[in-house]
């Protein structure tokens, strides 16, 4: 076990021999981490992470064995087979399990998956939410994923599903006209199509559009575009994966919530982006 790093007092639970803790390392910036996330790291004998989980996290895990169970979007999902199976045997040999998923295990990482299949081999398990990259990934951009004056619900959406398709369950038509924001994970490889899709079901080209790459890391990169042109904007800026979509009118919030461009001195762009003409918090 790690002591090196302290966590608060308090009756933390203990990762035990044949357990597998199943626990999101947050969207990349590693204080975004949890607690129960530490406290996990701290005891686990195993650590089986993913691609997108940061170096400053895994090298909390002691003298833990680290094994990659890293996969790229859109693959068959055999290997996610295996993953799991793999995590069973390392539970049977009586070894304290950390599987570490990028963002949130339970959000469009096939950790509901994954739990399962332990379940089903009698393996126990515990799960430790994380931060998803389409919540405070946004937040990291200035963008809040609610806004009162904007949206009342937001739909997040993958890009593709296992075939490496857009998702053809996905009824594109009835989430343009049901949802005020939409957050897109793994939408690069089809962005043309989505956007294509919801302007031919009513959203306006003008609409504002987010790509939030590499989100809550140093190199984040933020580009702010519209539906119409965010194709061409996104390929002229080298927008690359690992990328959050943001589309709708939340977006223009970041013009006086770009925090970090605030903290690097820059003056807000624009204090009152929705034009609201009243002070923020006015009913
Ligand atoms: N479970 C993760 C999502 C896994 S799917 C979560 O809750 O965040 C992987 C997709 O998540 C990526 O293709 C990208 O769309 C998004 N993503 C994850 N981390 C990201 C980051 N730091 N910046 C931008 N997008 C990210």
């Amino acid at each position: 076990m790690s002591d090196s790093l302290p966590l608060p007092q308090k009756a933390w639970p203990e990762l035990r021999a044949g357990w597998v803790w199943l626990c999101g390392a947050g969207p990349g910036d590693p204080g975004l981490l949890t607690l129960h996330g530490l406290n996990a790291l701290r005891q686990a004998d195993v650590v089986v992470y993913d691609a997108l989980v940061g170096e400053d996290i895994l090298s909390w895990a002691g003298d833990a064995e680290l094994i990659y169970a890293g996969k790229r979007g859109g693959k068959p999902s055999a290997k996610q087979r295996d993953i799991s199976l793999h995590l069973v045997e390392l539970a049977r040999a009586g070894k304290r399990v950390l599987r570490l998923k990028g963002g949130d295990p339970f959000v469009f990482g096939r950790g509901g998956e994954e739990a399962q299949t332990l379940v089903q081999h009698g393996v126990p398990i515990r799960i430790i939410p994380g931060i998803s990259a389409g919540i405070g990934g946004l937040a990291y951009a200035g963008i809040p994923v609610t806004h009162r004056d904007v949206n009342q619900s937001v739909t997040f959406v993958t890009g593709h599903d296992q075939t490496g398709d857009t998702p053809g369950s996905l009824d594109w038509s009835a989430i343009a006209q049901g949802s005020q924001v939409i957050v897109i994970y793994m939408g690069m490889k089809h962005i043309a199509q989505i956007t294509q899709r919801l302007m031919e079901a009513g959203r306006s080209p003008s609409e504002p559009v987010a790509f939030v790459t590499s989100a809550t890391l140093e190199h984040q990169n933020v580009v702010e575009s519209t539906l119409g042109t965010a194709v061409d904007d996104a390929k002229a800026a080298g927008v690359e994966p690992p990328a959050i979509i943001c589309i709708g009118r939340s977006v223009l919030m970041r013009q006086v919530l770009d925090w970090q461009s605030l903290e690097a001195g820059a003056a807000p762009r624009n204090l009152d982006p929705l034009d609201r003409g009243r002070p923020a918090e006015s009913a």
